[in-house]
């Protein structure tokens, strides 16, 4: 006899996690989604033989070794999963001829880094060691053995006992301040290419590091068979999912949850209902925002978010196989500035999947741009479709005009050429705004980190919230750790013992 039956609204990896956790413990979980396929945001699509990926660069928690490994062993991403672990992060090709290389590995990183500039020897050491101290860094989980989970917890008092202060600097600290302090100009203008300038440089840190442990590999496949490995676990669970279903309610009975209204007219009913959707639309539209107080609103009216994208995914019928195999692209100033959706762009960083033959038939290439682009602006463009449409065919022309500089020759060799924008993401995901990831983690925000945001709104009772807009700084890692952790809460609530298993 199952226990609880549980809704959950939405089938990203938040949602997929949640409903293999709850499938664990005995739950009856349905997941309902209004795409048709699984994954939200971690999705790709094929174009006449192509793979344009739309979401992993790198997956934390990659590395048999690692804590996290474990929980993607649970969810299924693990099993027959290849991981490769690149050696360089991001290319910079600067206008002065120097290229800077952020490579995995932090020795060959400070040599480098020291060789092209050596004025800011001071900055790059200590750069260096801030990066080498997140190496140690493995979070005690739950399923360790006991003895393990004891060292690990000795070795994080000890961290946090002589480092903390330096740590707690670190996570106030956003990329663009931490690296205003290096001196050589272009140095500086190519470190804040590698990584979003608002965010705070901790998690730059702990990339660097968790690459050079080898332990934020690229899955080969790309994204969505990582999603379709999610999917597969949950239904093998006894765990069922209604696609093309979209939930437009949340039906409240005296403050509590208890069923969804969808957009068809249907209504479904259970005893808990758990939106892994987007944080927004669940709060103020499927909720109608009665129970926002003003802790619940403060987020959506003062922190940042990553970024909406405007997303070019490009086939070409040439080899990129003598270029660098890149976690992040090869970035390079242009001769003459391109300017998109309103903004002047005088870098473009080009990102060849060129470390993944399954993305691509044998001799071409699928390549990826992917540039910051204001959401209200695109909001304007998308009222009037055939503008929209327009513009989509400019930045496409303007984009490979803008490639031709570094790689003469390719505009005769595009195949495929496909622009996603902020409304693409909004309407294939219902991301609030279009965003990629969430919220940044920014001083404002940095303590959310240790006193984590509600999973539950104030005054509702049996309703529940996972993925990246309850979990700051986003990521698969976090949206599984999101579904987890809320499951976790429901055994407790429920005085069950908390289960899992891998595969
Ligand atoms: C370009 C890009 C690069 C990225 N790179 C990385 C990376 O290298 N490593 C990494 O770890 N992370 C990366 N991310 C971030 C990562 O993809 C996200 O943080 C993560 O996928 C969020 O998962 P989620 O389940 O919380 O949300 P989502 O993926 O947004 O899932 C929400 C789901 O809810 C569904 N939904 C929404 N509204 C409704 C509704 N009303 N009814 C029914 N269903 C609904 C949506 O369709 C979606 O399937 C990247 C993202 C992008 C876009």
């Amino acid at each position: 006899m199952k226990d609880k039956s549980v809704i959950i609204i939405g089938a990203g990896f938040a949602g997929l996690s949640a409903g293999i956790y709850a499938q664990m413990n005995n739950y009856s979980s349905e997941i309902y989604e209004m795409h048709n396929l699984p994954g939200g945001l971690c999705t790709s699509w094929n174009r006449k033989g192509y793979t344009i990926d739309g979401c992993i660069h790198w997956l934390v928690g990659s590395s048999p070794k690692s804590g996290m490994y474990r929980l993607w062993q649970e969810v299924g991403v693990a099993k027959g999963r290849k991981f490769i672990n690149l050696e360089e992060f991001k290319r910079y090709e600067c206008p002065d001829g120097r290229t800077l290389i952020i490579y995995s590995d932090i020795d060959r990183l400070k040599n480098h880094l020291l060789e092209f500039s050596p004025q800011d020897e001071d900055a790059i050491e200590d750069f260096c060691r801030d990066i080498r101290m997140f190496t140690s860094f493995d979070q005690p989980s739950d399923t360790d053995p006991l003895v393990k989970k004891m060292q690990k917890n000795i070795k994080l008092g000890l961290m946090m006992t002589f480092r903390g202060n330096k740590m707690k600097k670190l996570l106030r600290t956003t990329a663009r301040e931490y690296f205003s302090r290096f001196k050589d100009p272009v140095l500086r203008e190519a470190l804040e290419e590698v990584w979003v300038p608002d965010f705070s440089i901790m998690f730059m840190l702990f990339t660097l590091a968790w690459l050079h442990e080898k332990n934020a590999g690229y899955p080969l496949g790309g994204s969505l068979p990582m999603s379709r490995a999610l999917e597969k676990r949950y239904t093998e669970l006894g765990g069922k999912i209604h696609y093309r279903k979209k939930a437009e309610k949340i039906i409240v009975e005296q403050d509590k949850a208890v069923g969804v209204l969808f957009s068809d007219g249907s209504k479904k009913y259970s005893d808990v209902v758990i939106s892994a959707a987007d944080g927004y639309s669940t709060i103020f539209n499927m909720l109608e925002g009665k129970y926002a107080d003003e802790k619940t609103k403060q987020p959506y009216e003062s922190w940042k978010i990553f970024p909406p994208l405007v997303y070019v995914g490009i086939g070409v019928n040439r080899s990129f196989e003598q270029e660098p195999k890149t976690v992040s692209g090869i970035c390079y100033k242009l001769n003459n500035p391109i300017e998109i959706a309103g903004v002047e762009i005088n870098n473009l960083t080009v990102h060849p999947f060129n470390m993944d033959p399954t993305m691509a038939p044998d001799g071409k290439t699928s390549l990826v741009v992917m540039l910051p682009s204001g959401y209200q602006y695109w909001k304007k463009v998308g009222e009037d479709r055939a503008e929209y449409e327009k513009e989509k065919d400019q930045i496409a022309a303007k984009i490979i005009g803008a490639l031709e500089q570094r790689y003469p020759g390719i505009t005769s060799q595009v195949e495929v050429l496909d622009v996603a924008t902020p409304l693409t993401f909004e309407r294939y995901t219902g991301n609030w705004q279009g965003s990629f990831e969430g919220w940044l983690i920014t001083p404002e925000n940095s303590y959310t980190l240790m006193k984590r945001m509600s999973q539950t709104l104030p005054g509702l009772q049996n309703f529940y919230m996972c993925g990246q807009w309850v979990e700051p700084g986003g990521g698969l890692p976090t949206s599984v750790m999101s579904g987890r952790r809320l499951v976790k809460t429901l055994c407790r609530e429920d005085k069950k013992k908390f289960n899992t298993s891998i595969v």
